[in-house]
């Protein structure tokens, strides 16, 4: 399994690849030495999901596992409402939805198309507004898209890619302060 690719990153990815290499150095060390006040907010609204609280329907799936041996992802879905085939993905505020979270969105179909199950329509939730957002069912334009960022992030290597550094999003990266590519000071500290 070590080339899947969580697809909880995807979006991160786009972010700042970098930050995906952080992730993987720091991930075993206490979060409260990165983890910002919004990352923690996100963190406990997935705990509701995970935690299996946020549905009571019982035609909804929730925190299901899914992987893809096609596309060599996997991760966690949100909510899947099988009696209409959405699959939606829960946040608490969206000002904008970012091209990485619609992956995101569509990597989770991937996999539970792959696992059998009919997806038929996309959604963003948003908690704050109690807001459904509808997002389009990708083309096949959007697919060999999506195929080509896949291998743009395996073939990422830390020590070699270039890529661009922005310091306004380096000081609203929750690992700028242990970042050896940025001295930017970090907005949450
Ligand atoms: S601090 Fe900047 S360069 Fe470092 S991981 Fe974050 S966004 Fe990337």
């Amino acid at each position: 399994m070590n080339d899947y690719i969580q697809i909880a990153t995807l979006n991160d990815f786009i972010f700042c690849p970098y930050s995906i290499y952080l992730h993987n150095v720091y991930m075993e060390t206490d979060e409260s030495l990165f983890k910002a006040a919004p990352q923690t907010q996100g963190t406990l609204v997935h705990q509701t999901i995970d935690n299996k609280t946020a549905s009571h329907r019982a035609d909804d799936l929730l925190s299901l596992p899914v992987c893809s041996e096609q596309y060599q992802l996997m991760g966690r879905i949100d909510v899947f409402r099988k009696n209409t085939g959405t699959l939606i993905e829960r946040k608490y505020q969206l000002r904008h939805i970012y091209q990485g979270q619609i992956y995101q969105l569509w990597g989770q179909m991937l996999c539970l198309c792959e696992m059998g199950y009919k997806v038929l329509s996309l959604a963003f939730y948003e908690i704050s507004t109690n807001k459904m957002i509808s997002i389009a069912m990708p083309t096949q334009e959007d697919l060999n898209r999506f195929c080509k960022f896949l291998e743009q992030y395996r073939s990422f290597d830390p020590a070699t890619t270039k890529f661009p550094i922005n310091p306004n999003k380096c000081c609203h990266c929750i690992y700028c302060n242990l970042c050896d590519k940025t001295d930017t000071e970090n907005v949450y500290t």
